[in-house]
């Protein structure tokens, strides 16, 4: 689905010089490139605080903890989104209450939110699903009006603007009280190994974290609350900030690829490109398709057999998974996240597609459907 190799052969001579310094520094934990990143990474995204630490998965949980949630506390989220979203929520001992999604966007329904709202809810996760943000003024205003929590899972949409109805810009991940983002090599911004952080601009908020991911410690060895160890690793860091000054050049590759793609389908009776919303700009971690009466799991072994990656992001909804069994839930109760669990699948999406390979992939799948 990535071509990291393609990617990193064209910086390799920084990424190896940068590496090899910070072996040879020995500062392998918090080192100056975790500091070096994290400063880039605030002026990147215009944000006043980003705490690193291991992996996006933490980062929700770090950020869950240090806004106070306690247990009975329920967290909105979407049903549409990869496992972390919700497994966080479930082990703090938080209610995890999902909500449907948008059939044009994937991202949650504000509507849906609102009656989602109870007297114990206290935050909602927006999750910027497949590189596009959630619309996040109508939240924000439920937000206000209810006084809860707005966390942003901004693990798929690092780099994206948010355009707000005065034509206002802001980064997805810096609207919410906080924002958390993963590495994860496949990830828009990927290092090589795991990675994660969590933004904020309250001053106070940004303490806590900070404290949090060190095990509850601000001064060594005493500890004032229950913490964890979740940490950016130096090197991981140094290959960072190489790769976020390339980050805006690589959301165009992306978006190039996706232009091709939408342009080989446009017109097609049975497939639904995904929609570019006016309030977002679109950094397409995925390229995912809607194709009406589709066989999914038959088309992804069409496309293994051509060689061409092919995923179903996501097969099983969350209230659909064993794991997180609800007697709330059954299925039914979330038509559209249904309904896009059986019809997605996304397609190759990375900064180094060529026009040789998108055509080959977009033939394969005409061809496919042509017979299906
Ligand atoms: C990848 C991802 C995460 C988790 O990030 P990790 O770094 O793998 O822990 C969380 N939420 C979403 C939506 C993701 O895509």
């Amino acid at each position: 689905m990535v071509d990291l190799k393609s990617q990193y052969e064209k910086i390799q001579q920084e990424i190896d010089t940068a590496v090899l310094d910070v072996i040879r520094s020995t500062q392998y934990i918090n080192g100056t490139e975790v500091k070096n990143f994290q400063q880039d990474l605030e002026n990147y995204l215009g944000v006043k605080h980003v705490i690193p630490c291991a992996n996006g998965t933490d980062a929700l949980q770090v950020a869950m903890m240090g806004l106070g949630l306690k247990p009975g506390d329920e967290v909105i989220t979407t049903s549409f989104t990869f496992v972390a979203t919700v497994e966080v929520i479930a082990l703090l001992g938080l209610t995890p209450v999902l909500v449907d999604v948008l059939p044009d966007t994937f991202n949650i329904d504000p509507e849906s939110v609102r009656n989602a709202i109870t007297p114990k809810t206290k935050a909602i996760v927006p999750v910027h699903l497949f590189g596009q943000c959630v619309d996040m003024q109508p939240l924000m205003e439920l937000a206000e009006e209810h006084n809860l929590h707005i966390i942003e899972d901004n693990a798929q949409a690092i780099g994206a603007d948010y355009i707000f109805p005065n034509g206002e810009k802001k980064k997805a991940g810096t609207m919410g009280i906080v924002g958390c983002t993963s590495f994860f090599p496949s990830k828009n911004l990927g290092c090589y190994g795991d990675g994660g952080a969590i933004f904020t601009n309250d001053d106070e908020l940004a303490q806590k974290l900070r404290v949090i991911v060190n095990h509850g410690m601000e001064v060594r060895y005493y500890h004032d609350s229950i913490g964890v160890n979740s940490r950016l690793d130096s090197i991981q860091a140094a290959i960072l900030r190489i790769k976020l000054k390339n980050l805006d050049k690589y959301c165009e590759a992306r978006r190039a690829a996706a232009d091709y793609y939408d342009k080989a389908f446009s017109g097609h009776p049975r497939i639904k490109t995904p929609v570019r919303s006016k309030f977002s700009t679109h950094v397409f971690h995925q390229y995912t398709l809607v194709i009406d009466k589709l066989d999914q799991f038959a088309l992804q072994k069409f496309m293994g057999e051509k060689e061409i990656p092919a995923m179903i992001y996501y097969p099983v909804p969350m209230h659909m998974q064993k794991a997180y069994q609800d007697p709330r839930y059954t299925e039914g109760d979330f038509p559209v996240t249904e309904m896009l669990s059986k019809s997605v699948i996304s397609l190759p999406m990375h900064t180094e597609l060529d026009e040789e390979q998108l055509a080959y992939i977009t033939q394969s799948v005409l061809e496919f459907l042509d017979k299906n």
